[in-house]
């Protein structure tokens, strides 16, 4: 996995002393997750996926998996207050703990708003948001793909054209929020994960 710890031997790549704490902005297939766990070795933080937490939830049958179940089935984003219980606390722990990267949370612009103050509170805001941009003829592709490998439920055609409008509905606005705080940066997305994964690298050691 990553170098042990406590060695000063560490290939820490980031010169800053600044901690990683990224949000990952990318289309359903764009390699959000992938990306994610990538960061999360590299720079030894949290990956924190809100799409991964949601399905646990829904496997496990709890309360809030109960809730969220049917809008995710059709594709679309599950009422704010439950991501917030769920996610929130994950991400203000790992913030303290040295950083996380965020892959799918906050998703729109609302979000980002209603987070902000806690975030803060915390000292545990995002220091960076990284868009990864491909093309709907990539992306349905990919995402098919997986659903063959993973058997994910919503990965099915008709759900990923209505998760992909949500995403083209949401987007501009959570992307006009980060670019406003100097923390937006897009990267190319297409091409194998080495290859996106460079593009990544390079823009986390540079900021
Ligand atoms: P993902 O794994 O990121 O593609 O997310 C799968 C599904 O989980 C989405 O289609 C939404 O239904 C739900 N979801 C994930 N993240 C959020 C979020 N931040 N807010 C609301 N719904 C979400």
């Amino acid at each position: 996995m990553t170098d042990g710890p406590g060695t000063g031997e560490q290939t820490q790549m980031r010169p800053s002393a600044a901690s990683v704490r990224l949000l990952l902005i990318g289309p359903p297939g764009a390699g959000k997750g992938t990306q994610g766990a990538r960061v999360a070795e590299a720079y030894e933080v949290e990956h924190i996926a809100a799409g991964d937490l949601l399905r646990h939830e829904v496997e496990s049958e709890s309360e809030i998996g109960t809730q969220a179940a049917a809008a995710m089935q059709r594709g679309e984003l599950v009422p704010d207050a439950l991501v917030f219980d769920l996610v929130m606390p994950k991400v203000i722990a790992a913030g303290r703990a040295g950083g996380y990267v965020l892959d799918g949370f906050p998703r729109s612009l609302a979000q980002a708003h209603e987070g902000r103050p806690a975030f803060e509170e915390s000292q545990v805001a995002v220091n960076l948001a990284i868009e990864l941009e491909a093309p709907p003829e990539e992306l349905v592709p990919r995402l098919l793909e997986r659903a063959r490998s993973e058997g994910r439920p919503d990965d099915t055609p008709e759900v990923i054209r209505a998760r992909l409008d949500v995403f083209d509905e949401e987007v501009e606005p959570l992307l006009g929020f980060y670019r406003d705080l100097g923390l937006l940066r897009t990267v190319d997305a297409t091409g194998t994960p080495d290859e996106v994964w460079a593009r990544v690298r390079a823009v986390v050691e540079t900021g």
